[in-house]
């Protein structure tokens, strides 16, 4: 059965023959192995082969040069590099937007949970015995005596045929609780099973909190990793039935949630998760500011919802609305009940675009004594025009005109 998948993953390998071969060839000239790895592995072993297609972004292990081999191969594919020192990785970014990875295979040495690990060169085997999953742990060797030579010594083909997560050692998710987040969302990608000492394994190490061992930024990347994933309601209700929401936020998201969560656009899923959360518990992750405040104002709408409700002029709308971020206004638009939800969209695409055509030089060639209160006259002028008592140039003069003299 492991043969039908490696089968399947060279044909499906076709159409990035040529990197790998260039691959091939600066691997010969540097006298070292070159391995496809991980995810790219995984993936071509799955795919069904009538669903031949490229794997998208190439996942490249060698046991020696990294930097020397990634450097030529960038001028030959005219990819842009960026380099990961710390990792011993270099990034290329190909002119048709794919990506590709070069690594030196390494071990890795945890001196504490949940900490970065000491990273230093190793051979292949030792680079696959640190990954996550034994479906992850795989590898293809690159070589034209023996084309694309699995190197599967987990049982990555095995548990993809079982449809299982499965860790390779026991103290996997102590060494690295970033898996449990990442154990989670592949099984549902997937629609895989966690194997059951896996489960056990993950279900003792949230029960010893070791997930709090994580710094914020670390959370913040599995969090940002699962909601574009097309299932990221699933994986995230299953964080909560696994007891991972309660454990990190000390509180459940509410049923509400999960159908919200369903009805915004990916980018947008982030900023909501946070909103149903106690600030205090986020207040340290490394969010963009727009994020982070979004989701605060969504916390507070219950004041501007009410005054929302009472709402009967656009410029009361506007009022109530003017000052909350733009991203908070865009999910609030999709979740609120109707009549508020339809106030908002009003906001956004009618009110907040209303402009007049006075400025304050205008008011000052118009002889306004300098300290009357511009702000006040170009607002009472906007809320007008908003409230349709103003339609135009002509009546913005009239306006100014009377409340002159
Ligand atoms: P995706 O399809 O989501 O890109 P991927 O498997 O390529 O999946 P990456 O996060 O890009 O996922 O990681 C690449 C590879 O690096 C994984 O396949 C795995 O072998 C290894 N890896 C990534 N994160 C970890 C981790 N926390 N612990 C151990 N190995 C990891």
């Amino acid at each position: 059965m492991a043969k039908d998948l490696a089968l399947s993953a060279e044909k499906n390998i076709n159409a990035s023959r040529k990197i790998l071969e260039s691959i091939y060839r600066l691997s010969k000239k540097h006298q070292t192995r070159a391995f496809l790895v991980g995810g790219p592995v995984r993936d071509l072993c799955r795919s069904k082969p009538k669903n031949l297609r490229s794997i998208q972004d190439l996942d490249i292990a060698v046991e020696n040069h990294h930097a020397e081999i990634g450097q030529e191969l960038a001028q030959k594919l005219r990819a842009r590099i960026i380099r990961y020192a710390q990792f011993m990785t270099l990034t290329l970014h190909l002119p048709d937007q794919t990506h590709l990875d070069i690594a030196q295979t390494r071990k890795e040495t945890y001196a504490r949970p949940a900490i970065l690990p000491k990273v230093e060169p190793a051979a292949i085997n030792e680079d696959l015995y640190r990954r996550d999953f034994t479906i992850n742990a795989m590898a293809m060797e690159i070589t034209k005596n023996r084309p694309y030579l699995m190197l599967d010594p987990f049982f990555g083909q095995r548990d993809l045929k079982q449809k299982l997560i499965r860790v390779l050692h026991k103290k996997s998710f102590i060494d690295d609780p970033t898996r449990i987040f990442r154990s989670v969302r592949f099984a549902t990608r997937f629609n895989f099973e966690i194997e059951k000492q896996t489960r056990s394994l993950l279900k003792t190490a949230v029960k010893n909190n070791y997930l709090r061992l994580l710094s914020a930024e670390r959370v913040l990347y599995e969090l940002q990793m699962i909601m574009p994933e097309p299932k990221s309601k699933a994986i995230l209700k299953k964080l909560q039935k696994s007891g991972i929401i309660k454990n990190l936020y000390g509180t459940n998201l509410p049923i509400k949630f999960f159908s919200e969560h369903g009805l915004l656009p990916a980018e947008k899923k982030l900023t909501h998760f946070f909103a149903y959360l106690p600030y205090a518990k986020w207040l340290k992750y490394p969010l963009k500011k727009e994020i982070a405040q979004s989701a605060q104002a969504i916390q507070q709408f219950a004041e501007p919802r009410r005054k929302l409700a009472k709402a009967n002029k656009p410029s009361h709308v506007y009022k109530t609305l003017k000052l909350m971020p733009g991203p908070a206004l865009e999910i609030l638009s999709q979740i609120e009940p109707k009549p508020i939800k339809n106030k908002i969209k009003l906001y956004l695409g009618k009110y907040s675009k209303v402009k007049i055509f006075t400025t304050g030089k205008t008011l000052q060639s118009l002889g306004f004594a300098p300290g009357k209160n511009f702000s006040q006259i170009l607002q009472t002028l906007l809320y007008s025009k908003l409230d349709g008592k103003i339609k135009n140039k002509n009546d913005e003069k009239k306006y100014l005109k009377n409340i002159r003299t």
